[in-house]
C-alpha cells in the first residue's frame, strides 16, 4: 500500500511544488516506486516533471470527475523516474463543477485506491488555499508536509494550517497528521532564519524534519528545463539535501509503520 502525502501551505511561493518534484525524483533514486500527483490548477509541478500541460490530453480533473482512471491519466516521466497525474487550467473548473456532487471531497482518495499497491509513495502538491482540491488532498492523505521558509510570518501562518488539518482530521480523516515541517530556501547567514528556526524546533520538536534545504539557484532554474533540480543537476547543493530528505522520508515511514 503507498504512503500518501500532501505537500501542503496555504501560502504561495513557499517552495510546494519545488519540495514535491525534488522530493518525488530523491525517492525515485532511492529506489522507491513514485507517483506525483498535481493538485494544483498552474500545472507547475507537471511541467516541472517533464510532461507538458497543455498536451495532457487526460489529467486529474478528469479523475476527480471520473472520467477517466489513475491508470489512464498517469503519465510515465521517464527523465525523472516517477509516474506524473498532471493537471492544467481545466483544473480550475472541477471546484464548481463538483459542488453538487456526494462525497466531492473524497474523489481522489477512492480513485487513488485503484493504483496503491503500485506504488510506495504518492506525493500531492497542493494549490496555496483551502480549496475543494487541497481537501481532496487532505482527505486521503496519511501526512502533511510542510515546506516554509524561516521568516517572521511563517508561524503566524501555520497556526491556520494547523487548525485545518485538525479539522479535517477531525470530521474526515483519522489518518491525517502533519509529518513534519520542512525549513525550505534556508540562508544560515541570515540571523532571522537561525532565530525562526530554533523557535520552530522548540515548539515542535520532533515534527520539524532534521534535513534543511538551501536556497540554491540551480534549483530555481530546473523548472526551465521541465526537470526537478534532482535530475537537473544532481550534485547541487540543494539537490543533495533533497535527495538526502528522501531517505529521511523512508526512514520517518519505516518508523512509524
Ligand atoms: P509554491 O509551489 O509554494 O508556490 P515554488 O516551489 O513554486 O512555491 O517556489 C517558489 C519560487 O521559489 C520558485 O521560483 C522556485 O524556483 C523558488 N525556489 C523554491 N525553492 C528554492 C530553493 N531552495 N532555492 C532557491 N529557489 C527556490
Ligand atoms: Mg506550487
Amino acid at each position: 500500500m503507498a504512503r500518501i502525502f500532501c505537500v501542503a501551505n496555504q501560502k504561495g511561493g513557499v517552495g510546494k511544488t519545488t519540495t514535491t518534484v525534488n522530493l518525488a525524483a530523491g525517492l525515485a533514486k532511492v529506489g522507491q516506486r513514485v507517483l506525483m500527483v498535481d493538485l494544483d490548477p498552474q500545472g507547475n509541478a507537471t511541467m516541472g516533471s517533464g510532461v507538458d500541460k497543455r498536451q495532457l490530453e487526460l489529467s486529474v480533473y478528469d479523475v476527480l470527475l471520473e472520467s477517466a482512471s489513475v491508470s489512464e491519466a498517469r503519465i510515465s516521466s521517464e527523465k525523472c523516474g516517477y509516474d506524473v497525474l498532471g493537471a492544467n487550467r481545466e483544473l480550475a473548473g472541477a471546484e464548481v463543477e463538483l459542488v453538487d456532487v456526494e462525497r466531492r471531497e473524497r474523489r481522489l482518495k477512492q480513485a487513488l485506491l485503484a493504483v496503491s499497491d503500485q506504488y510506495d509513495f504518492v506525493l500531492i502538491d497542493c494549490p496555496p488555499s483551502l480549496s475543494m482540491l487541497t481537501l481532496n488532498g487532505l482527505c486521503c492523505a496519511h501526512g502533511v508536509i510542510v515546506p516554509m521558509q524561516c521568516e517572521y510570518f511563517a508561524l503566524e501562518g501555520l497556526t491556520d494550517l494547523v487548525n485545518t488539518i485538525k479539522q479535517v482530521h477531525a470530521n474526515l480523516n483519522k489518518d491525517l497528521a502533519i509529518i513534519g515541517l520542512l525549513r525550505v530556501m534556508f540562508d544560515p547567514r541570515i540571523t532571522l532564519q537561525q532565530q525562526v528556526s530554533d523557535q520552530l524546533k522548540a515548539h515542535f520538536g520532533e515534527k520539524v524534519f532534521n534535513t534543511v534545504i538551501p536556497r540554491n539557484v540551480r534549483l530555481a532554474e530546473a523548472p526551465s528545463y521541465g526537470l526537478p533540480g534532482v535530475v537537473f543537476d544532481p550534485a547541487a547543493k540543494g539537490s543533495q539535501a533533497f535527495i538526502e530528505f528522501a531517505q529521511e522520508m523512508v526512514d520517518r515511514i519505516q518508523k512509524i509503520s
